[in-house]
């Protein structure tokens, strides 16, 4: 499949990997928004959270609690975001499930 996250995944292609279990992977963003800006992202290859189900979403849990894991480890005691682009109209780019952890200054709200 040509799905670069799925590259990343398997190390077809190299990435700066900040964390990894038998269900997620983290990665650092090519492209940071913020000082701390990683890629939460589903081994399995999700297309977007519309196509999160009964039989996945336990993995979508495992994407908020590894994220919980990185802001401690990072240092972001004071806030961070989580954020899922979904599909077009939403921003997403690439089309494998993935999560933005953003943090090291004050996100704004709304985002553009
Ligand atoms: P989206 O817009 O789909 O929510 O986010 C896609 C993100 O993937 C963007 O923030 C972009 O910078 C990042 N990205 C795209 N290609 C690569 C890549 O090859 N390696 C890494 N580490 N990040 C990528
Ligand atoms: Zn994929």
């Amino acid at each position: 499949m040509d799905c670069i996250f799925c590259k990343i995944i398997n190390k077809e292609i190299p990435s700066e990997i900040v964390y990894e279990d038998e269900r997620v992977v983290a990665f650092k963003d090519t492209s940071p928004q913020a000082p701390i800006h990683f890629l939460i992202v589903p081994r399995e290859h999700i297309e977007s959270n519309d196509e999160v189900d009964e039989n996945n979403y336990e993995t979508i849990g495992q994407v908020f609690l590894v994220g919980k894991k990185l802001a401690k480890e990072y240092g972001l005691s004071k806030g961070y975001r989580i954020v899922n682009n979904c599909k077009a109209d939403g921003g997403q780019t690439v089309n494998h499930i993935h999560f933005h952890l953003m943090g090291g200054r004050n996100m704004l709200w709304p985002p553009g």
